[in-house]
Protein backbone atom coordinates (compact mmCIF):
# COMPACT_ATOMS: atom_id res chain seq x y z
CA UNK A 1 0.00 0.00 0.00
CA UNK A 2 1.19 3.33 -0.85
CA UNK A 3 2.84 5.68 2.16
CA UNK A 4 3.80 8.50 0.76
CA UNK A 5 3.21 12.11 2.51
CA UNK A 6 2.62 14.99 0.89
CA UNK A 7 3.68 18.16 3.04
CA UNK A 8 2.59 21.86 2.39
CA UNK A 9 4.77 23.99 2.48
CA UNK A 10 4.71 27.29 3.85
CA UNK A 11 7.13 29.83 2.87
CA UNK A 12 7.76 33.84 2.33
CA UNK A 13 10.21 34.80 -0.68
CA UNK A 14 13.54 33.83 1.36
CA UNK A 15 12.92 30.85 3.54
CA UNK A 16 10.33 28.54 4.74
CA UNK A 17 7.85 28.76 7.82
CA UNK A 18 9.44 26.96 11.14
CA UNK A 19 6.03 25.03 10.64
CA UNK A 20 7.06 23.15 7.60
CA UNK A 21 10.30 22.27 9.20
CA UNK A 22 7.87 20.68 11.80
CA UNK A 23 5.79 18.75 9.91
CA UNK A 24 8.95 17.43 7.85
CA UNK A 25 10.04 16.65 11.35
CA UNK A 26 6.58 14.53 11.99
CA UNK A 27 7.02 13.29 8.65
CA UNK A 28 10.32 11.83 9.26
CA UNK A 29 9.11 9.77 12.19
CA UNK A 30 5.74 8.66 10.75
CA UNK A 31 7.89 7.37 7.29
CA UNK A 32 9.85 4.91 9.64
CA UNK A 33 7.58 2.18 10.77
CA UNK A 34 6.29 1.73 7.46
CA UNK A 35 8.10 3.47 4.18
CA UNK A 36 6.42 6.01 1.86
CA UNK A 37 8.83 8.69 0.10
CA UNK A 38 8.04 12.72 1.44
CA UNK A 39 7.05 14.98 -1.07
CA UNK A 40 6.84 18.80 -1.12
CA UNK A 41 4.97 21.04 -2.67
CA UNK A 42 5.53 25.08 -2.30
CA UNK A 43 3.68 28.06 -3.70
CA UNK A 44 6.89 30.42 -4.23
CA UNK A 45 9.83 29.65 -6.38
CA UNK A 46 12.51 32.35 -5.88
CA UNK A 47 15.97 31.04 -5.68
CA UNK A 48 16.43 32.17 -2.08
CA UNK A 49 13.42 29.48 -1.16
CA UNK A 50 14.06 27.00 -3.38
CA UNK A 51 17.63 27.04 -1.66
CA UNK A 52 16.16 26.40 1.57
CA UNK A 53 15.07 23.30 0.47
CA UNK A 54 18.68 21.79 0.49
CA UNK A 55 19.30 19.08 2.92
CA UNK A 56 15.35 18.43 3.94
CA UNK A 57 14.26 15.00 3.91
CA UNK A 58 12.57 15.58 0.52
CA UNK A 59 12.36 13.32 -2.78
CA UNK A 60 10.61 15.70 -4.87
CA UNK A 61 9.00 19.60 -4.47
CA UNK A 62 6.75 20.26 -6.51
CA UNK A 63 6.71 24.42 -7.21
CA UNK A 64 3.81 26.28 -8.03
CA UNK A 65 4.35 29.29 -10.17
CA UNK A 66 0.32 30.55 -10.54
CA UNK A 67 0.02 30.91 -7.00
CA UNK A 68 2.10 34.54 -5.97
CA UNK A 69 -1.05 36.07 -5.43
CA UNK A 70 -1.85 34.30 -1.89
CA UNK A 71 -5.11 33.24 -3.12
CA UNK A 72 -6.51 30.46 -0.59
CA UNK A 73 -8.54 29.30 -3.74
CA UNK A 74 -5.50 29.00 -6.10
CA UNK A 75 -3.05 27.54 -3.40
CA UNK A 76 -5.82 24.78 -3.04
CA UNK A 77 -6.21 23.79 -6.46
CA UNK A 78 -2.39 23.70 -7.00
CA UNK A 79 -2.19 21.15 -3.95
CA UNK A 80 -5.43 19.19 -5.08
CA UNK A 81 -3.36 19.03 -8.41
CA UNK A 82 -0.42 17.82 -6.35
CA UNK A 83 -2.75 14.95 -4.58
CA UNK A 84 -3.68 13.65 -7.70
CA UNK A 85 -0.08 13.10 -9.05
CA UNK A 86 1.48 12.29 -6.30
CA UNK A 87 -1.62 10.03 -4.68
CA UNK A 88 -0.25 10.45 -1.10
CA UNK A 89 -1.57 8.41 1.60
CA UNK A 90 -1.00 11.14 4.33
CA UNK A 91 -1.21 15.29 3.57
CA UNK A 92 0.03 17.56 6.17
CA UNK A 93 -0.35 21.18 6.23
CA UNK A 94 0.37 23.77 8.78
CA UNK A 95 -2.13 24.75 11.00
CA UNK A 96 -1.52 28.51 10.56
CA UNK A 97 -3.88 31.09 8.68
CA UNK A 98 -2.91 30.23 5.48
CA UNK A 99 -3.20 26.11 6.14
CA UNK A 100 -6.55 27.00 7.94
CA UNK A 101 -7.49 28.97 4.43
CA UNK A 102 -6.75 26.37 2.10
CA UNK A 103 -7.15 23.10 4.03
CA UNK A 104 -11.09 22.42 4.19
CA UNK A 105 -10.95 23.54 0.61
CA UNK A 106 -8.28 21.13 -0.50
CA UNK A 107 -10.64 18.10 1.75
CA UNK A 108 -13.87 18.85 0.07
CA UNK A 109 -12.46 18.83 -3.86
CA UNK A 110 -10.56 15.45 -2.41
CA UNK A 111 -13.97 14.15 -0.66
CA UNK A 112 -11.73 13.54 1.92
CA UNK A 113 -11.65 13.99 6.01
CA UNK A 114 -9.77 16.27 7.75
CA UNK A 115 -8.61 16.44 11.31
CA UNK A 116 -7.77 20.21 12.27
CA UNK A 117 -5.05 21.65 14.42
CA UNK A 118 -3.82 17.87 15.39
CA UNK A 119 -0.75 18.16 18.81
CA UNK A 120 0.05 14.42 17.55
CA UNK A 121 -0.09 12.27 14.92
CA UNK A 122 1.30 8.43 15.22
CA UNK A 123 0.32 5.40 13.23
CA UNK A 124 -1.74 2.81 13.71
CA UNK A 125 -0.22 -0.78 13.39
CA UNK A 126 -1.34 -1.39 9.25
CA UNK A 127 0.08 2.37 8.21
CA UNK A 128 -3.18 4.67 8.91
CA UNK A 129 -2.40 7.88 10.51
CA UNK A 130 -3.94 8.42 14.09
CA UNK A 131 -4.47 12.09 14.19
CA UNK A 132 -4.54 13.35 17.83
CA UNK A 133 -6.41 16.78 19.49
CA UNK A 134 -7.51 18.28 22.62
CA UNK A 135 -11.56 17.85 22.32
CA UNK A 136 -13.97 18.47 24.92
CA UNK A 137 -12.33 21.99 25.67
CA UNK A 138 -9.35 20.12 26.35
CA UNK A 139 -10.53 17.55 28.85
CA UNK A 140 -9.30 14.58 26.26
CA UNK A 141 -7.80 14.12 23.80
CA UNK A 142 -9.15 12.57 20.86
CA UNK A 143 -7.87 9.81 18.57
CA UNK A 144 -9.10 10.18 14.62
CA UNK A 145 -8.46 8.09 11.86
CA UNK A 146 -10.06 8.19 8.62
CA UNK A 147 -10.80 4.54 7.94
CA UNK A 148 -12.35 4.91 4.14
CA UNK A 149 -10.51 7.62 1.98
CA UNK A 150 -7.42 9.36 1.31
CA UNK A 151 -5.22 11.05 1.56
CA UNK A 152 -5.62 11.21 5.21
CA UNK A 153 -5.63 14.94 5.94
CA UNK A 154 -4.63 16.87 8.80
CA UNK A 155 -3.11 19.88 9.87
CA UNK A 156 -0.90 20.79 13.02
CA UNK A 157 -0.61 23.38 15.29
CA UNK A 158 2.71 25.34 15.28
CA UNK A 159 5.05 24.93 17.89
CA UNK A 160 4.10 21.42 18.72
CA UNK A 161 6.11 19.04 16.67
CA UNK A 162 9.97 19.09 16.62
CA UNK A 163 11.77 20.34 13.55
CA UNK A 164 13.44 18.06 11.12
CA UNK A 165 17.20 18.74 11.15
CA UNK A 166 18.73 19.05 7.54
CA UNK A 167 21.61 16.21 6.54
CA UNK A 168 23.94 17.44 3.72
CA UNK A 169 22.88 20.21 1.25
CA UNK A 170 21.42 17.63 -1.52
CA UNK A 171 18.53 19.43 -3.20
CA UNK A 172 15.28 17.44 -3.43
CA UNK A 173 14.05 16.80 -7.24
CA UNK A 174 12.14 20.24 -8.02
CA UNK A 175 8.99 19.96 -10.46
CA UNK A 176 6.91 22.83 -11.88
CA UNK A 177 3.40 22.49 -11.71
CA UNK A 178 1.89 24.14 -14.37
CA UNK A 179 -1.35 25.66 -15.07
CA UNK A 180 -1.84 29.38 -15.76
CA UNK A 181 -3.49 31.49 -12.83
CA UNK A 182 -7.07 31.15 -12.89
CA UNK A 183 -7.66 33.27 -9.63
CA UNK A 184 -9.80 36.16 -9.06
CA UNK A 185 -7.60 38.22 -6.75
CA UNK A 186 -5.05 40.74 -8.80
CA UNK A 187 -1.90 41.36 -6.82
CA UNK A 188 -1.19 45.02 -7.18
CA UNK A 189 2.01 45.49 -4.98
CA UNK A 190 3.29 43.57 -1.47
CA UNK A 191 3.96 45.85 1.53
CA UNK A 192 6.37 43.27 4.29
CA UNK A 193 4.54 44.46 7.50
CA UNK A 194 7.05 43.96 10.56
CA UNK A 195 5.65 42.21 13.62
CA UNK A 196 7.63 42.13 16.67
CA UNK A 197 8.46 38.07 17.66
CA UNK A 198 5.64 36.84 19.08
CA UNK A 199 5.91 34.71 22.94
CA UNK A 200 5.62 31.81 21.04
CA UNK A 201 9.87 32.89 19.79
CA UNK A 202 10.57 33.95 23.38
CA UNK A 203 13.91 32.04 24.75
CA UNK A 204 12.37 33.65 28.36
CA UNK A 205 9.09 33.86 29.49
CA UNK A 206 7.13 35.32 32.94
CA UNK A 207 3.79 34.21 32.88
CA UNK A 208 1.09 35.20 35.06
CA UNK A 209 -2.52 34.06 36.17
CA UNK A 210 -4.97 34.55 37.79
CA UNK A 211 -2.80 34.68 41.37
CA UNK A 212 -2.16 38.18 39.83
CA UNK A 213 -4.61 40.60 41.97
CA UNK A 214 -4.31 44.27 40.12
CA UNK A 215 -3.06 44.98 36.51
CA UNK A 216 -0.14 47.05 38.04
CA UNK A 217 1.27 44.29 39.87
CA UNK A 218 2.34 42.69 36.26
CA UNK A 219 4.83 45.86 35.90
CA UNK A 220 6.94 43.78 38.32
CA UNK A 221 6.34 40.81 36.17
CA UNK A 222 7.32 42.43 33.18
CA UNK A 223 10.49 44.10 35.05
CA UNK A 224 11.66 40.38 35.97
CA UNK A 225 10.86 39.37 32.03
CA UNK A 226 13.09 42.24 31.12
CA UNK A 227 16.06 41.53 33.31
CA UNK A 228 16.19 37.84 32.22
CA UNK A 229 15.93 38.85 28.84
CA UNK A 230 12.48 37.28 28.17
CA UNK A 231 8.55 38.69 27.30
CA UNK A 232 5.61 38.39 29.72
CA UNK A 233 2.78 36.07 28.72
CA UNK A 234 0.02 35.06 30.59
CA UNK A 235 -2.96 32.19 31.11
CA UNK A 236 -6.41 32.89 29.54
CA UNK A 237 -7.42 33.87 33.00
CA UNK A 238 -5.53 37.54 32.61
CA UNK A 239 -7.09 38.24 29.45
CA UNK A 240 -10.21 37.54 30.15
CA UNK A 241 -9.54 40.31 33.02
CA UNK A 242 -8.56 42.53 30.50
CA UNK A 243 -5.14 42.76 31.97
CA UNK A 244 -3.54 41.93 28.88
CA UNK A 245 -4.22 40.97 25.09
CA UNK A 246 -5.17 37.94 23.40
CA UNK A 247 -1.41 37.53 21.46
CA UNK A 248 0.00 37.32 25.39
CA UNK A 249 -1.56 34.00 26.25
CA UNK A 250 -0.32 30.64 26.47
CA UNK A 251 -2.33 27.50 25.82
CA UNK A 252 -4.74 25.36 24.05
CA UNK A 253 -6.51 28.80 22.55
CA UNK A 254 -3.69 30.30 22.39
CA UNK A 255 -0.06 29.99 22.02
CA UNK A 256 2.35 27.06 21.83
CA UNK A 257 5.27 28.03 23.78
CA UNK A 258 8.89 26.52 23.59
CA UNK A 259 11.14 28.42 25.65
CA UNK A 260 14.23 27.81 27.69
CA UNK A 261 12.66 28.87 30.95
CA UNK A 262 9.95 29.53 31.62
CA UNK A 263 8.73 31.13 35.23
CA UNK A 264 5.11 30.97 36.09
CA UNK A 265 3.58 33.13 38.83
CA UNK A 266 0.03 32.14 40.29
CA UNK A 267 -0.87 29.66 37.51
CA UNK A 268 -2.90 26.42 38.65
CA UNK A 269 -1.87 24.88 35.29
CA UNK A 270 -5.26 23.79 34.03
CA UNK A 271 -4.94 21.28 30.86
CA UNK A 272 -6.00 23.82 28.43
CA UNK A 273 -2.54 25.78 29.75
CA UNK A 274 -0.37 22.82 30.42
CA UNK A 275 -1.36 22.71 26.62
CA UNK A 276 0.46 25.25 25.19
CA UNK A 277 3.83 24.77 27.71
CA UNK A 278 5.10 20.84 26.83
CA UNK A 279 8.13 21.72 24.21
CA UNK A 280 9.22 24.24 27.87
CA UNK A 281 12.90 23.13 28.64
CA UNK A 282 12.83 24.28 32.35
CA UNK A 283 9.48 25.82 34.21
CA UNK A 284 9.51 27.17 37.50
CA UNK A 285 6.58 27.82 39.26
CA UNK A 286 5.39 29.99 41.78
CA UNK A 287 2.08 29.09 43.37
CA UNK A 288 0.83 29.40 46.91
CA UNK A 289 -1.45 26.11 46.94
CA UNK A 290 0.89 22.92 47.46
CA UNK A 291 -1.77 20.61 45.34
CA UNK A 292 -1.86 23.22 42.18
CA UNK A 293 -1.33 21.04 38.96
CA UNK A 294 1.38 23.07 37.65
CA UNK A 295 3.85 21.63 40.49
CA UNK A 296 3.01 18.15 38.92
CA UNK A 297 5.13 19.37 35.46
CA UNK A 298 7.84 21.98 37.00
CA UNK A 299 11.38 21.29 36.90
CA UNK A 300 11.44 23.71 40.31
CA UNK A 301 8.44 24.11 42.52
CA UNK A 302 8.21 26.61 44.91
CA UNK A 303 5.25 27.28 46.82
CA UNK A 304 4.53 30.69 48.55
CA UNK A 305 3.03 33.78 48.00
CA UNK A 306 3.89 35.44 44.42
CA UNK A 307 4.09 38.87 46.10
CA UNK A 308 6.66 37.78 48.59
CA UNK A 309 8.64 35.88 46.37
CA UNK A 310 9.08 38.27 43.31
CA UNK A 311 10.42 41.09 45.03
CA UNK A 312 13.00 39.14 46.75
CA UNK A 313 14.11 37.79 42.98
CA UNK A 314 13.85 40.86 41.56
CA UNK A 315 16.15 42.44 44.25
CA UNK A 316 18.63 38.81 43.67
CA UNK A 317 18.94 39.67 40.17
CA UNK A 318 19.61 43.28 40.37
CA UNK A 319 22.61 41.64 42.86
CA UNK A 320 23.73 39.73 39.98
CA UNK A 321 23.82 42.92 37.49
CA UNK A 322 25.54 44.66 39.75
CA UNK A 323 28.35 41.77 39.44
CA UNK A 324 28.01 41.95 36.16
CA UNK A 325 27.22 38.09 35.46
CA UNK A 326 27.92 37.02 31.55
CA UNK A 327 25.49 34.79 32.03
CA UNK A 328 22.42 37.52 33.03
CA UNK A 329 19.81 35.77 30.76
CA UNK A 330 19.97 32.51 32.85
CA UNK A 331 21.09 33.21 36.26
CA UNK A 332 18.69 31.24 38.66
CA UNK A 333 19.05 27.64 37.10
CA UNK A 334 21.00 25.08 39.31
CA UNK A 335 21.44 28.06 41.74
CA UNK A 336 20.47 27.72 45.18
CA UNK A 337 17.46 30.30 46.05
CA UNK A 338 16.68 31.33 49.23
CA UNK A 339 13.13 33.01 50.18
C1 LIG B 1 -12.01 25.43 25.42
C2 LIG B 1 -11.14 26.07 26.46
C3 LIG B 1 -9.91 26.58 26.07
C4 LIG B 1 -9.07 27.17 27.01
N1 LIG B 1 -7.86 27.65 26.61
C5 LIG B 1 -7.02 28.14 27.54
C6 LIG B 1 -5.72 28.60 27.16
O1 LIG B 1 -5.34 28.60 25.99
N2 LIG B 1 -4.91 29.04 28.13
C7 LIG B 1 -5.28 29.09 29.47
O2 LIG B 1 -4.47 29.50 30.32
N3 LIG B 1 -6.50 28.68 29.84
C8 LIG B 1 -7.38 28.23 28.91
N4 LIG B 1 -8.62 27.86 29.31
C9 LIG B 1 -9.04 28.16 30.70
C10 LIG B 1 -8.54 27.16 31.75
O3 LIG B 1 -9.48 26.12 31.89
C11 LIG B 1 -8.33 27.84 33.12
O4 LIG B 1 -9.54 28.46 33.51
C12 LIG B 1 -7.21 28.87 33.14
O5 LIG B 1 -6.03 28.32 32.61
C13 LIG B 1 -6.95 29.30 34.59
O6 LIG B 1 -5.99 30.30 34.62
P1 LIG B 1 -5.11 30.50 35.90
O7 LIG B 1 -4.29 29.29 36.19
O8 LIG B 1 -4.38 31.79 35.75
O9 LIG B 1 -6.22 30.75 37.04
P2 LIG B 1 -6.68 29.80 38.23
O10 LIG B 1 -6.98 28.42 37.77
O11 LIG B 1 -7.74 30.54 38.96
O12 LIG B 1 -5.39 29.69 39.15
C14 LIG B 1 -4.86 30.74 39.89
C15 LIG B 1 -3.75 30.18 40.73
O13 LIG B 1 -3.08 31.24 41.40
C16 LIG B 1 -2.67 30.76 42.67
N5 LIG B 1 -2.49 31.94 43.51
C17 LIG B 1 -3.42 32.81 43.95
N6 LIG B 1 -2.84 33.78 44.67
C18 LIG B 1 -1.51 33.54 44.69
C19 LIG B 1 -0.38 34.19 45.24
N7 LIG B 1 -0.49 35.33 45.95
N8 LIG B 1 0.85 33.64 45.06
C20 LIG B 1 0.97 32.49 44.37
N9 LIG B 1 -0.05 31.84 43.80
C21 LIG B 1 -1.28 32.36 43.94
C22 LIG B 1 -3.80 29.85 43.13
O14 LIG B 1 -3.33 28.91 44.07
C23 LIG B 1 -4.23 29.20 41.83
O15 LIG B 1 -3.57 27.95 41.64
C24 LIG B 1 -9.47 27.26 28.38
C25 LIG B 1 -10.70 26.72 28.76
C26 LIG B 1 -11.53 26.14 27.82
C27 LIG B 1 -12.85 25.55 28.26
Amino acid sequence: MNQDILVCLEANEDELHPSSLELLGKAVELTQPCGGSIYGIVMRDTRKLLNDLRGLPLQKVFVCRSCHTYDAQECAEAVVECVRQVDPSVLLIPGTCFGRSIAPRIAVACRTGLTADCTELERTGDGGLIQIRPAFGGNIMAKIVTDHTRPQMATVRPGVMLPCAREGDRMPELCTLSGESKGRVRLLDIQPVKRAAGIAAQKVLVAAGRGVKKKEDLRMLNDLAERLGGSLACSRALVEKGFLPHEKQIGLSGATVCPDLLLTFGISGSVQFQAGIRRAKKIIAINCNPNAKIFDVAHIPICGDMYEILPKLIERLKGVERKGSDNAGLPLVGEKIDF
